[in-house]
């Protein structure tokens, strides 16, 4: 696991103050005994916990932990960050790479699976670690080394064919707005590129990082622009949250949400029709519900199909259409996400 560490700024330069997420960023919980600590919770697997953590570290921001239920050692928030003894088990068919994506790699730093789009992974760093992530043992390194987006924007420039850039990771709103602000100018350049989309999870977990500034960037950006949150659980559904989600939408910003199905975190029906509700609230439509990639780590998070498939079905029994998910699965070879149930 080759998980960049953001650049830790402590520092007050020339009178200006780092905005609030940034902060957030650099005051994060990496050791699971303080986690622990701070929700009031026993220790008994510590060592098992720390070890687990040693491959992909425990990364979770303080906010996040305050939406936790203290004393609850099964709190579905915290089963996502949370490194567990089950991490460390060897599963027949989970492997590094579910995904094959090192074969759809035709530059470092981009993705390309499907047709008229393209993934562009700006940075290899998180403001959290989800302990399903497929992306847990990914070479960032090899991606990331040498000449940053260089490559990746030559290719997108003689792509005609590609009229969407996804920005994703990593977590593309971990970057400043001054990163950002560059990387966009420079895909503005590219007149083919028609849209843009943003997945990132940083906003359920520093609802602060959805700041003026980044908005302005967005609305006075020449896209229609999709912002894809990836939330699993209503609880992680802040009050502020919803809040900068609906100023986001009143400029103009499409939002959508993916979720991955995950064993003891959404995996009812009650908790999956909660999450709708609370996303229509905000303004969000809920676009994806994963199967999960079989990744080394995260078997323990695996639904099986037949399940998943009962459930969304109870789900479109409860919610208007608009509101259910598509039930999906990331495939090698495909020329689509493959849609299990729509
Ligand atoms: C998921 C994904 C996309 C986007 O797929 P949509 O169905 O358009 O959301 C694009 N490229 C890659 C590599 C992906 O994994
Ligand atoms: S934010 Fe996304 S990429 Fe980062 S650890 Fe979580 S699931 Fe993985």
């Amino acid at each position: 696991m080759k998980h960049q560490q953001t650049p830790i700024i402590t520092q007050e330069r020339d009178g200006w103050e780092l905005p609030g997420w940034q902060r957030q960023q650099a005051d994060l919980i990496t050791d699971p005994a303080e986690l622990l600590s701070l929700l009031g919770l026993g220790a008994e697997s510590l060592p098992e916990s720390l070890a687990a953590a040693k491959d992909f570290p425990l990364r979770v921001p303080r906010g996040y932990v305050r939406l936790m239920e203290p004393g609850n050692p099964h709190d579905p928030l915290l089963r996502q960050v949370l490194s567990v003894p089950a991490e460390l088990r060897e599963e027949d068919g989970y492997s590094s790479d579910p995904l094959e994506e090192a074969s759809h790699t035709p530059v470092p730093g981009l993705l390309h699976k499907y047709h008229g789009r393209a993934l562009l992974v700006v940075t290899g760093a998180c403001a959290v670690h989800c302990r399903y992530c497929f992306r847990r043992h990914f070479p960032y390194q090899s991606h990331l080394s040498g000449k940053r987006w260089d490559q990746a924007l030559e290719w997108l420039a003689s792509r005609r064919d590609i009229g969407e850039v996804i920005l994703s990771g990593g977590d593309p709103l971990t970057l400043n707005n001054r990163r950002l602000q560059e990387l966009l100018a420079a895909l503005a350049e590219i007149p083919h590129l028609r849209r843009l989309r943003i997945h990132s999870r940083t906003p359920v977990v520093i609802p602060e990082r959805m700041d003026e500034p980044l908005l302005a960037l967005l609305s006075d950006s020449r896209w229609q622009t999709a912002l894809v949150l990836h939330a699993n659980h209503s609880r992680e559904i802040s009050d502020e949250l919803v809040s900068r989600c609906q100023q986001w939408r009143r400029e103009g910003i499409t939002l959508l949400n993916q979720s991955v199905l995950l064993a003891g975190v959404n995996d009812s029906v009650d908790t999956l029709e909660a999450l709708s509700d609370r996303l229509h609230v905000a303004g969000v439509m809920p676009y994806y519900l994963h199967q999960l990639d079989a990744v080394q780590g995260a078997a323990h998070f695996a639904v099986p199909d037949s399940v998943a498939m009962q459930l969304h079905r109870d789900l479109r029994s409860r919610l208007p259409g608009f509101l259910v998910p598509r039930l999906s699965r990331e495939e090698p070879g495909e020329p689509a996400k493959t849609v299990l149930a729509g």
